[in-house]
């Protein structure tokens, strides 16, 4: 691993020269904070009429196969951005759904129950924190507490400590902590970079022409550069942080650059 502020800033250049007309490209993003910013309210963050237009217009391209990776529920995924062609991941890769697969992780389908035991634990143990809420995601448990003022989250997360020996006790659940918010997932080899792959090879068959770039700020978004190694694997926003990514951006903002940049060269190409 790297640190991120090591990496090369990816140019518009670089970018572009990744592009062939004649190879199909595989354009995985995450959403939150990568291609929106991050929000007090989860529920506000939308994709710009801009960018909802630059995304539609290159999904449509013939070759190019766009994904959007979230730890979000593919359901809210799909009606927040409501994008017909564009490939769909939920929940940290448990959920998929593009033109050519549709998946949901069985193993986590099978934790649903677990899932909701602790969601009514940690409901009673954590109610006396304002500004936290859980979100229960059926195959994850999202414990938000970007709300939550600042003098109260070391309090906040020693009673989630408390609580995480017993959730991860019989190794059928994880816990992991992101960005102000703490994750309840099913132990499964399975992630992001797997669920990307397997869109990969649903479109790729002989897994040797696409071009496949990722860009991500989550740590769970650190398995999926860590999957495509020699790809171009970008890291947006975190400058302090140890990745697996090859190139990094400075925040959302870029990002919409290069897809901006990306679709004028692709009609360029074309006229
Ligand atoms: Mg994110």
């Amino acid at each position: 691993m790297k640190t991120a502020s090591s990496l090369p800033v990816l140019t518009c250049q670089a970018f572009l020269n990744h592009y062939q007309a004649d190879s199909p490209l595989h354009l995985c993003s995450d959403f939150d904070g990568t291609l929106v910013p991050f929000q007090a309210d989860p529920k506000a963050c939308q994709l710009s009429p801009r960018q909802a237009d630059t995304l539609t217009a290159l999904a449509a391209l013939p070759g190019v196969h766009i994904t959007i990776v979230s730890g979000r529920t593919l359901l809210d995924l799909q009606n927040r951005l409501g994008i017909t062609g564009l490939g769909y991941v939920g929940n940290h890769g448990l959920e998929i759904a593009t033109e050519s697969l549709n998946f949901v992780h069985p193993g986590a389908v099978a934790m649903t129950t677990k899932l909701a035991h602790w969601q009514a634990i940690l409901q009673d143990k954590l109610h006396h924190f304002s500004g936290v809420w859980i979100e229960n995601k059926t195959l994850s448990l999202s414990i938000h507490y970007r709300n939550l003022p600042e003098h109260r989250r070391q309090e906040f997360l020693s009673v989630v400590e408390e609580c995480s020996s017993a959730i991860t006790q019989e190794r059928q659940l994880l816990i992991s902590a992101a960005k102000l918010v703490v994750e309840i997932r099913p132990n499964l080899a399975w992630t992001k970079g797997s669920a990307i792959q397997a869109i990969n090879d649903s479109i790729d068959a002989d897994r040797s022409k696409a071009r496949r770039v990722y860009f991500g700020d989550d740590i769970s978004d650190e398995d999926a550069f860590a999957q495509w190694p020699d790809d171009l694997t970008v890291l947006v926003g975190e400058a302090n942080r140890l990745t697996h990514a090859n190139y990094r951006l400075s925040d959302y903002l870029e990002t919409h650059r290069l897809l901006d940049a990306l679709l004028k060269r692709v009609h360029l190409f074309r006229h």
